[in-house]
Parts: structure tokens; sequence; C-alpha cells
């Protein structure tokens, strides 16, 4: 079972400007000619770049919300979001050639902020008579959104005008279902707006997409649903978009949540592998990296002063999400 993400930020899609692309071939270049790290006599350019550290040569990426939950169905797709990152799910698609055979997109929404629907009407198999397209969500007015958001002023192309045939399976807020033999349990979330997050379950394997929700202090008290929502995931993708600074004092009932309330919730549920996601656009690679060492420090001071609750288990993997990961399972 796999995971691909192809979008990870938050909010709006960030930038990669020359400054960035800079900073990036700065470090390629001093890597390159220190005469302990640089390229040998006959060694391919290829081979010497996959070889540099992931913080050279990596990006963690520009697109809004979108992931993609692999289905064991011929021509069935699991997508969650249609933040940015869906248009370039739909680009790949195309260049493999796929457009050519009807297929079933299975679109879960969170909720209808921007980022989280801004890709739908550049998403190619959306233009392709013969695909249906099945938007699952609990909002009740998902459809008149859509249909809005593609409507003039604002796109030349309205919705009701595209090829493919789209259905709306709308839910009520506690009601479980089945896709492509997933189990799936939703939840909704504390969001400007509410939202949901959804649980995947299949074969033993778990997968949490909870994107777009604050936790406040009630996250510490028993009983909060959000422990049994998470319990045992083999991935947790989780709305880090804050340091707990800005959590805690600038940007307190903004929606999002903190990678250390992350921390705290995986290892109460024994959550293995923990994914920071909803990137904030404004920081570079470079802080996201160091938001992630932070991360990973405040592990190892918590798991000290913690001793005294055994119950807790820390997961055994902690990264940040970006634009192209595949994660097995
Ligand atoms: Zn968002
Ligand atoms: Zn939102």
């Amino acid at each position: 079972m796999k995971v691909v993400f192809w979008g990870t930020r938050g909010s709006l899609p960030s930038t990669f400007t020359k400054d960035h692309l800079h900073a990036h071939l700065h470090n390629c270049l001093r890597y390159a000619l220190d005469s302990n790290t640089g390229i040998k006599q006959g060694q391919s350019i290829d081979d010497y770049l996959n070889q540099m550290p992931q913080h050279i040569t990596h990006t963690y990426g520009v697109n809004t919300s979108c992931i993609e939950i692999e289905s064991d169905r011929e021509n069935e797709y699991i997508l969650c979001d249609a933040g940015t990152g869906i248009r370039d799910f739909g680009m790949l698609y195309a260049r493999r050639g796929k457009l050519s055979k009807p297929a079933c997109f299975h679109l879960f929404l969170t909720h209808l902020h921007w980022d989280h629907i801004q890709g739908l009407p550049f998403f190619v198999p959306l233009y392709v008579p013969g695909n249906k397209i099945i938007i699952h969500g609990y909002h009740h007015n998902i459809e008149e959104y859509l249909h809005q958001q593609m409507n003039p002023p604002c796109f030349p192309v309205p919705l009701k005008a595209v090829g493919a045939q789209l259905t709306f399976d709308i839910k009520q807020p506690w009601e479980p279902f089945e896709v492509c033999g997933f189990k799936i349990q939703p939840l909704q979330q504390n969001h400007p707006g509410i939202s949901f997050g959804y649980r995947f379950e299949k074969e033993n394997k778990v997968i949490v997409y909870s994107t777009d929700c604050e936790h406040t202090e009630m996250a510490h008290e028993n009983g909060y649903p959000f422990i049994e929502f998470f319990r045992n995931a083999d991935i947790l993708i989780f709305d880090a978009m804050y340091s707990l600074a800005d959590a805690t004092i600038m940007k307190v009932n903004w929606g999002h949540s903190n990678n250390f309330m992350g921390i705290k919730l995986a290892a109460k549920a024994h959550v293995k592998h923990l994914l920071l996601f909803h990137h904030e656009p404004t920081s570079d690679d470079k802080a996201l990296e160091q938001f992630l060492l932070d991360t990973i420090t405040y592990v190892q001071l918590y798991h000290k002063e913690r001793k005294s609750k055994p119950n807790d288990r820390f997961p055994t993997n902690i990264s940040l999400a970006s634009d192209g990961l595949i994660l097995d399972i």
C-alpha cells in the first residue's frame, strides 16, 4: 500500500524564488568543491547527485493539500483534497497515457477552504468524458460551492460543462463507509467552518488524514476522541502548520495545530509514523529543516520528562511531508 503526497502546503501555494534556487546551488557547489565529497573521476552526475545529502538536493515543494492513497482496484483512484497538488497528479496521469481509459476518482474533501479545492479546475481528468469523479464529504454545500468556484467571472469553464460525470456523496458527520475495500471513519475537527478528518483502514493498515484542525487544551483531557481516531495508525498526516509559540500566542483560534501537539497525540495513540503536514507557505526549505530538528529535539526532551507515563509510545518515525514523497506501508 502506498501514500503519495502531491501537495503539502497550507493556505496558499508557496514560491520557489531565485534566492531559494541560489541557496540550493551554493550548497551544491560547496559540497562538490570539497576535496572529501567532490565528484569522482568517471562518476555520472546523476549518481553523484543521488549520493548528496537530502538537505542539499531536496525541496519540500510548493503545492497546497492533496494526497493519494493507492487503490488496488483497476482504474480507481483515491485522493484527499483538491489543492494545487491535484494538478500535478492529473498532469502525470495524462503523461502516462491513462486518459484514454475511463476511470473513477474518489475525492475526499476535508472542507471547502480554498487551499483544499483550488486545484480542481486544473485537474485534467475532470474534462475527459467517460471519467467518473465521486466527491465524498460532510459539508452539505459542497456541490454549490464547487460550482461557484468555477462560475464566471472566477473561471472560464463552469463545472456543469466539464466532460467527466460528477457525483456528490454527502454523508452524515458520524457515518462511516467503504470505498475500494477501505473502511473509512470520519471525525469532525475544530476549524473555522469545521473540517473532517478521515481514517482509512484496510488489511490491518491504518492511514489517518487529519489536516486543518486546531487541538486546544481539551486534547489533554481523558476521552479526547482524536486518540481513538489516531489509534495505532501506520501513518498520521497531521496539521502542524505552526510552531508552539505561534499556535499558543499569535495564532490562537486560527484553526491549526503545532508540531509538539502532534507528538503528544501521536505518542498517546501509538502512531508509528508521524507526518508533519500543511506547511506554512512562507517557510523555505531551511526553515522547514529547522522545524523538523526542533520537533525531534523536543521528543528527546519530552521522553526524559515523561518517564512516569509508560503508556506513551513515541512514533518511531517523524518526518515532514513533501511534494512528491511516496511512502510504502
Ligand atoms: Zn488548509
Ligand atoms: Zn482550512
